[in-house]
């Protein structure tokens, strides 16, 4: 090993909070209740909902414990009239569903925060399929989910909505007992009724509901005018509404929402402003800054005399204050950045600003609802695991023995290693080949859109760098006979993975044929600086934003690109992440010949010739060079060079080898600083044998 960065060492005296982020810390009153600061945790999801709310309570206490204010459920669909199955969230549909929410509620107060609840009444975008009851909206609707569910809206008539008025009232109520102080009504990102009320587009009722501004917001009125009755003296009733539907005037504008607001001035305790569809409030860093939504929120504040919520992917304290001092907003929403470091506010409290975890804008957090999973995060491994692993954010149990741990790799999951292997108090070496550490986070970051991915690598970096029992070793490839020859007792291998040439992925489960007259570049290829030139295929196979990245790319170093893929539209992982419209409009755009449904058939002397997945009849298209973004292998050597000696281990005191990461199994960037704390996490941990690994909940069995 050769290059060592020394570490300063841990346990720094506490240190004051700087007093330019103060005004972040002032208390703010929201009706009958106060918020000790100004740290407010929107609504969001976390694919747990009623399917885990153990799991999904605990990960709210954590944040609790690091500093917020106020802190939100995910959306409680109010009524069994309307459900948006298969999406798992929470339900407040009778009694049965109360102890999870007081379970909940309980958490969030447990360290000071205020608790607020997401009331939704989904109509024209809940299918019903769980409780198969005909959908209500304003008027009559086709379902307006992505899926495309053959299911109608009824337009509602008004005993209708005199029922919905009543529903809200019992979910009110419940709400209170449960424990709730703050009652939000969900009518933003095109998802509620009251959003469908207030917009022209989905509201064509020609009663006292439809037609004007004034009768589109009636339905909002009253349903808050009826939560002052019920509840209005103890919980404070918010509403939650899209900046701009997105839809032009036609829809729920900004102006009109603009109009509403100065119409309703003192109607909620709280205006909390998303923008218009889920895609464009949590836009990924790829595509969106840091308070992208400052235009659209600008002026709102000054319409109302109540507080304001708004959000816009805040890690940046300093940007929070000026969001504060410039009357943008008087709470800082957050849910990503909650969920990368729940302690964010505690460190900007405690004068920790370079401790901050900061979210890279991934959307891996989404993904675990869209596909009905626990959700997951890039940066906080520990998120929602919390009550099945017992994992947190910033705390991890001592170590168990004096062994000394060498991980070799510093991509995500060798960091992560070494820097919770390190938390524990092991005396940790990390190995790294190149002179930079990162692995594919620093080589993706300089990638067009993709700098917010080296925040994997600071973080971890700038921990580790604290650390005394951490030691760094840059320009330190190891073999297998260096790993002997050392006597760690513990070693991690975290090598990471390589891309494939051989046009094996999803589509072709064999080598093709491939003609060595055409040059053929992989995604590492393009990275490590060999760029090729002319009419380019780029062969997506891999279905992320690999693919789309490197064809931006290309284009912008002044090739010409034909993108192919088997998927029926770009970049297909990518809808889980709420990218996927955008990348293919920017393809398209781009002037990019996108060419979908088409398989790698093999790569020929002037060309490719590739299949139409459904029908099999080939083209040939004719290339410079082909780029293949497909799958992955993992860098294994030295793992199995280690594992093929194993009967050398115990003479030079090694206990246990394991890979970790990509060097595992190839997967996004959250799968390898999770398998890195994982590793440190059970180092030296009794074996489980048969046991689970984590904890669950079962349903309850009813006669
Ligand atoms: P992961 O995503 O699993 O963390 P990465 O590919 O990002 O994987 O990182 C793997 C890292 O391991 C790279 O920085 C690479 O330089 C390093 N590496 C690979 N082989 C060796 C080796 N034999 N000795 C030391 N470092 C290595
Ligand atoms: Fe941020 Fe990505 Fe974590 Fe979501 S998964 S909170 S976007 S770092």
């Amino acid at each position: 090993m050769t290059t060592m960065d020394t570490g300063s060492g841990l346990g720094s005296a506490p240190r004051l909070r700087d007093p330019r982020y103060d005004i972040l810390f002032e208390p703010v009153r929201i009706g009958p209740v106060t918020a000790r600061n100004r740290f407010y945790q929107v609504p969001h999801c976390n694919g747990g909902g009623y399917r885990d709310p153990s799991a999904a309570a605990e990960m709210r206490r954590v944040k609790s414990e690091g500093g917020w204010g106020v802190i939100f459920t995910e959306q409680v669909e109010i009524h069994h009239s309307s459900e948006i199955t298969p999406f798992i969230e929470l339900r407040i549909w009778d009694e049965d569903d109360l102890p999870a929410l007081a379970k909940m509620a309980d958490a969030i107060h447990s360290h000071g925060a205020l608790a607020g609840i997401e009331l939704a009444y989904s109509g024209a975008n809940g299918p019903n399929l769980y409780t198969r009851e005909v959908p209500l909206a304003p008027s009559h609707t086709p379902i307006l989910t992505f899926t495309s569910d053959p299911v109608q809206a009824r337009a509602m008539d008004r005993q209708d909505i005199r029922n919905l008025r009543h529903w809200h009232r019992l979910a009110y109520r419940r709400a209170k007992r449960a424990g709730f102080d703050i009652l939000c009504l969900y009518g933003a990102h095109g998802f509620g009724v009251i959003q469908h009320f207030l917009s022209p587009r989905t509201n064509q009722r020609t009663d006292e509901y439809g037609g004007s501004l004034e009768n589109r917001s009636r339905l909002l009125k009253e349903l808050i005018s009826d939560a002052r009755e019920e509840v209005g003296d103890s919980c404070a009733i918010a509403v939650r509404l899209s900046l701009d539907e997105l839809a032009g005037e036609a829809g729920f504008s900004n102006s009109q929402l603009r109009d509403m607001v100065a119409m309703h001035a003192e109607l909620p305790d709280l205006w909390d402003f998303a923008h218009g569809t889920w895609e464009a409030c949590s836009g990924t860093s790829r595509f969106k800054p840091e308070g992208a939504q400052e235009d659209l929120i600008r002026g709102l504040k000054q319409l109302t005399p109540r507080p304001v919520v708004g959000v816009g992917r805040f890690t940046s304290p300093d940007m929070m204050v000026r969001q504060v001092k410039q009357g943008l907003m008087d709470f800082i929403g957050a849910a990503r950045p909650s969920i990368a470091d729940p302690f964010l506010p505690r460190k900007i409290d405690e004068g920790r600003i370079e401790d901050i975890r900061e979210c890279i804008g991934c959307n891996i957090c989404v993904t675990g609802d869209m596909t009905m999973s626990l959700s997951r995060c890039t940066q906080n491994s520990a998120f929602m695991e919390e009550w099945r692993k017992g994992w947190h954010p910033e705390r991890i149990r001592p170590r168990q023995s004096e062994t000394k741990v060498l991980v070799v790799g510093a991509g995500p999951a060798g960091l992560s290693a070494a820097h919770k292997a390190g938390l524990r108090g092991y005396d940790v070496a990390l190995a790294e080949a190149s002179s930079d550490l990162g692995g594919r986070v620093s080589r993706e970051s300089r990638l067009p859109g993709l700098s917010a991915w080296a925040r994997v690598r600071d973080y971890r970096q700038g921990q580790i760098a604290k650390m005394a029992n951490v030691n760094v070793y840059r320009g330190s490839f190891l073999t297998a006979d260096d790993i002997l020859g050392f006597g760690f007792e513990h070693v991690a291998i975290a090598t990471g993975a390589t891309w494939r040439r051989d046009g094996i992925a999803r589509y072709n489960l064999l080598p093709i044929a491939i003609d060595p007259a055409m040059p053929v570049f992989t995604p590492d290829d393009i990275m490590g600086g060999s760029i090729p030139s002319g009419h380019v295929v780029l062969y997506d196979d891999d279905h992320y934003y690999m693919g789309s990245v490197l064809a931006e790319l290309l284009v912008e170093k002044g090739c010409t690109v034909s993108f192919l893929t088997p998927s029926p539209r770009v970049a297909e992982w990518s809808f889980n992440t709420l990218e996927q419209g955008t990348i293919q409009a920017r393809l398209l755009e781009a002037g990019i010949d996108v060419r979908v449904t088409r398989g790698l058939a093999a790569v020929e002397q002037a060309g490719v010739s590739a299949a139409c997945t459904y029908t099999g009849r080939i083209e040939n298209i004719a290339c410079d060079a082909v780029v293949m973004v497909t799958a992955r292998l993992p860098e294994d050597a030295l793992y199995l060079a280690l594992r093929s000696r194993e009967a050398e281990w115990a003479d030079h005191g090694i206990a246990g080898v394991k890979v970790i990461g990509d060097a595992n199994a190839p997967a996004a960037i959250a799968w390898a600083t999770y398998a890195g704390q994982r590793y440190a996490e059970e180092l030296d941990a009794e074996p489980l044998g048969d046991q689970l690994p984590f904890r669950r909940e079962v349903a309850r069995i009813k006669d």
